[in-house]
């Protein structure tokens, strides 16, 4: 493990101790603290003859992922007992739930613009970000990013970014700003390995569409002439605390496309270990130019899923459309 994810679980420790301590001084005392308190002391002891984080019967590493929401674990997942096993699995169906519950609704109309999504965890929850947030003008943000690794730490980090830009969004910065706070806060509130790549648009409904690419894959412009790729305008969110992020323009007439997705779609493999790639991608966007949001999705999975065909999915996966309606 890392000697920053050892020092944080050190500080989350040593300040667990504090809180128990705290407990105890205003009177609360039970067995149960005490039995804390002991746990912790113990897991500290561990850290001194460095086998903290090996698991108490094989010895190997324990999860970091499980390490950093339960500092105090001392088995690795295979050799939890039936009912830890059973404990760990309602948590992670709770938290899979709750993931659910933050994610757009369906649907998705915005003044000419219509939008759809399919998020998707490798396993139970992902560190994608998807969203969609009206602003007070009548425009709206459209939000696509990937968290650092996957599982529950990167689900943890996900939650984070909605969160923040959820609070940003009404307070109306322009752009390139609400991202740099974004990723200043996300940079002093996470491990320095954890950051993001994002992206961040802002749609009008006269087809002026903002975009912010904070070091994502380049979404792509859909029209009849062909597929435009919206590069990068920024490094990664949270890699360093002071960045500086610029924007680019693009105007979408009525009946083109953004398409936007994550890793889960690009680096895709088959059992050949041949990547799913993104020339792949503009090629089905091309063919598939004028399809409707939904549509345009459903015909990536096919795609996809006729690729992969049994190999399972390796990363999160999330995929987003969205249209300048022909009508508007
Ligand atoms: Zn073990």
């Amino acid at each position: 493990m890392a000697t920053n994810a050892d020092l944080m679980l050190r500080q989350q420790l040593v300040e667990r101790r504090h809180q128990l301590e705290g407990a105890i001084s205003v009177g609360v005392v039970s067995l149960q603290v005490q039995k804390l308190i002991r746990e912790v002391d113990a897991a500290l002891s561990r850290m001194e003859t460095g086998t903290y984080g090996l698991c108490d019967v094989c010895h190997e590493p324990i999860e970091t992922d499980r390490l950093i929401s339960d500092p105090l674990a001392r088995l690795c997942l295979a050799h939890l007992t039936p009912n830890q096993q059973r404990a760990l699995e309602s948590d992670l169906e709770l938290a899979a739930k709750i993931q659910k519950g933050l994610l757009p609704g369906s649907h998705l109309h915005f003044g000419g613009w219509e939008a759809a999504y399919h998020y998707e965890p490798a396993s139970i929850v992902s560190g994608d970000y998807c969203d969609f947030v009206p602003a007070q003008n009548g425009d709206f943000y459209f939000i696509l990013g990937d968290v650092t690794g996957k599982g529950v730490a990167a689900s943890m980090l996900m939650v984070h970014l909605q969160a923040m830009f959820r609070a940003l969004i009404p307070m109306g910065l322009p752009l390139p700003e609400l991202v740099e706070h974004a990723s200043r806060v996300f940079c002093e509130s996470t491990l320095p390995t954890h950051y993001a790549t994002l992206v961040c648009g802002r749609a009008a409904d006269s087809g002026e569409v903002e975009v912010c690419n904070a070091g994502h894959l380049p979404p792509l412009l859909i029209s009849e002439g062909g597929v435009m790729q919206i590069d990068p305008t920024g490094l990664l969110l949270g890699a360093f605390c002071d960045e500086q992020f610029t924007t680019s323009r693009v105007r979408v007439e009525p009946g083109q496309t953004i398409l936007l997705y994550t890793d889960g779609l690009s680096e895709a493999r088959d059992s050949s270990g041949r990547m799913y790639g993104s020339d792949r991608i503009r090629e089905l966007a091309l063919r598939q130019q004028g399809s409707q949001p939904k549509n345009l999705i459903e015909i990536c999975l096919k795609d996809l899923a006729a690729f992969r065909k049994d190999v399972p999915a390796g990363d999160d996966l999330t995929i987003m459309t969205i249209r300048r309606s022909a009508a508007s």
